[in-house]
């Protein structure tokens, strides 16, 4: 199919994409990877009457790390953020994510603001945002915010991002030494969107978790943490594994699984169990044996 009739603009500063966004609004949409826009317009899901590429505007990809924050422009592609050494360095689950997300071509295009404002349930970088406690920076010509990445996302395809507003960065606190990430997800094929996934952290001191964060993607329609079940790990030593098998009961009742086109709520709980034991167990152990 072709899409239907849109005007293009192609601005080069920043302060003209927000006056764009600012005159068009809803009528407007962003262009920045084009890879799930694209074929949107062409299978007319989305006709917005302006394209307003960012692809000129400089220092929208820009990786930067200071003492404590990891920022990474909303424009950087998956791929240039996957082989950033800052990223690595400084929160290596995020490339574990990354290189579960699409497949090279689209991860060659495919940019980190994109992936967010499209709030995919199943999508690896928002779940990410969340457990990190990352906070998304939009702009418009009112000013800019920060929203929490835990408030940002509201529903399937459904973020707080208003209609004026475009997604500048993400600001990611990085973790200290108590910290262990871990991510696993479970697709029919690599490079699939996942049936499910899980990003998992655990702080440690003196052989006790003292924090944890779970976040699941693809098991209900947008990610959140898990409090109940964090809750069930808190305060355990490393050597009791049996707060594991707890916390994988508790996810029965804490997780909202609805059932699906594809799966039944059911298989997704079932999912859901396997990525929290393994997620678990690995950063368990991780801690215990270095
Ligand atoms: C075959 C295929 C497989 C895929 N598999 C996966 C997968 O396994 N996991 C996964 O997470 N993703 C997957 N994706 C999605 C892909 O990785 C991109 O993240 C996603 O398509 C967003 O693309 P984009 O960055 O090119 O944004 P675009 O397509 O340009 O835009 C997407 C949406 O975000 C809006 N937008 C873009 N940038 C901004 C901004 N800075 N501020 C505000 N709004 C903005 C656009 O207006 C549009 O509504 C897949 C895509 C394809 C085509």
């Amino acid at each position: 199919m072709k899409p239907a009739k849109f005007a293009y603009a192609k601005p080069i500063t920043l302060g003209e994409v927000l006056t764009l966004l600012d005159e068009h609004r809803d009528d407007a949409a962003i262009l920045s990877g084009g890879q799930t826009l694209v074929p949107m317009l062409n299978l007319r899901v989305a006709s917005p009457q302006l394209l307003i590429d960012i692809n000129a505007v400089p220092d929208l990809d820009a990786i930067t790390v200071n003492d404590s924050t990891l920022s990474i422009g909303s424009r950087a592609r998956h791929n240039q953020v996957l082989r950033s050494e800052a990223v690595q360095r400084s929160i290596p689950v995020l490339g574990q994510a990354l290189r579960h997300v699409a497949h090279e071509a689209v991860r060659n295009r495919g940019t980190l603001g994109g992936s967010l404002a499209l709030a995919d349930p199943a999508a690896e970088m928002p779940a990410c945002m969340v457990c990190l406690d990352a906070d998304i920076v939009l702009c418009s010509n009112d000013g800019t915010r920060s929203v929490p990445a835990s408030d940002f996302f509201r529903g399937i395809y459904d973020t707080d991002r208003q209609p004026n507003e475009l997604i500048l960065r993400v600001e990611i606190p990085i973790p200290d030494a108590s910290w262990r990430f871990t991510f696993h997800e479970i697709s029919r094929r690599h490079g699939d969107f996942a049936m499910a996934g899980l990003v998992f952290g655990i702080r440690c001191q003196e052989g006790a978790v003292t924090d944890c964060r779970a976040v699941f993607m693809g098991i209900e329609s947008f990610p959140r943490r898990i409090a109940e079940v964090e809750s069930a790990i808190v305060g355990t030593q490393l050597s009791r594994t049996d707060a594991i098998d707890r916390a994988v009961a508790l996810l029965s009742t804490a997780l909202e699984c609805e059932d699906g086109e594809e799966y039944p709520a059911a298989y997704k709980l079932h999912l859901a169990k396997q990525l929290f034991s393994h997620c678990a167990v690995k950063a368990f152990s991780e801690f215990t044996h270095g």
